[in-house]
């Protein structure tokens, strides 16, 4: 399944041209690239609590919906916690978050909707964006999955969620986005252990051991094995494979800038509601 790095209006962002395509959905990854704030922000920064000003969050955030077709007022923002909790989303939350954090949706790492008026977006720096899109039913997810998050499977609670709305796991599509990649993410033994309270087994290649105690962490692997597991065929997932460290030139990174940085948008939106046909392939 095919990336495609496009730019509207100096906007740069990966298009999932292929889910696109299908005539039911918009999904994007946003860059760093095309917005207004200064270093070490620069540019396209969504993040309300990085230390960057709130009026040139606003902009920034106006410039990526403008480039998305979509106005800021119908995107939706959740308090992202490295927890596993759904939110479904309804029409009467469009706009929560959108121009501050004072009115944003609850605690929640993910959020589901079936209504083509609201835009799902998660914020991300090094921590894995996760896009879901559930053909049959009209369906779309929008998960931050860090190592917290995959831990605790975040990606399988939004997986659930939409099978309890009736969606069918192998109809649905899944891509991975921008994030630290095992070429950079060092963890330790703490990491490691947390999976074992969540996880049966750890697959073979996620955590590679380095040096004594420590290990290279693969996200990616992790989660698509997440939907592998709970019966998302693995052509349907997409793996972007950009490390965010590696590309200071694209994509903020919180362990590479050491906490000064900016946050990425992840943003999926319905087209229309209800089911699309003609989604095999
Ligand atoms: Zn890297």
């Amino acid at each position: 399944m095919e990336w495609e790095l496009a730019r509207t209006g100096g906007v740069a962002y990966w298009r999932m041209a292929a889910w696109e395509s299908l005539g039911g959905v918009r999904a994007r990854f946003f860059t760093r690239l095309g917005g207004s704030s200064r270093p070490p922000y620069d540019s396209l920064n969504f993040g309300f609590g990085s230390g960057d000003a709130i009026e040139t969050v606003q902009d920034n955030r106006r410039r990526a919906a403008a480039s998305f077709g979509r106005s800021l007022e119908s995107w939706t923002f959740c308090h992202q916690v490295h927890g596993n909790r759904i939110l479904s989303v309804s029409a009467a939350d469009a706009g929560r978050g959108a121009l501050g954090p004072h009115d944003i949706l609850g605690e929640a790492d993910g959020m589901v909707t079936r209504e083509p008026g609201v835009v799902l977006a998660v914020l991300a720096a090094d921590c894995v964006p996760v896009l879901l899109y559930a053909p049959d039913i009209g369906a779309v997810a929008a998960v931050h999955a860090g190592w917290r998050g995959t831990a605790v499977r975040v990606v399988e609670a939004a997986i659930g969620a939409l099978v309890d709305w009736g969606a069918a796991a192998d109809r649905m599509y899944g891509a991975i986005g921008p994030s630290i990649g095992p070429c950079c993410y060092e963890v330790d033994d703490r990491v490691r252990l947390a999976f074992d309270d969540h996880w049966t087994a750890v697959p073979e290649g996620v955590f590679v051991p380095n040096r004594p105690g420590h290990y290279t962490l693969d996200l990616w692997g992790a989660n698509r094995e997440i939907l592998r597991q709970n019966g998302v065929p693995g052509e349907r997932v997409a793996v972007l494979g950009v490390c965010t460290s590696c590309r200071p030139d694209v994509c903020y990174s919180h362990r590479r800038d050491r906490g000064v940085t900016g946050r990425m948008a992840a943003a999926v939106a319905l087209v229309h509601g209800g089911p699309t046909s003609g989604t095999e392939g």
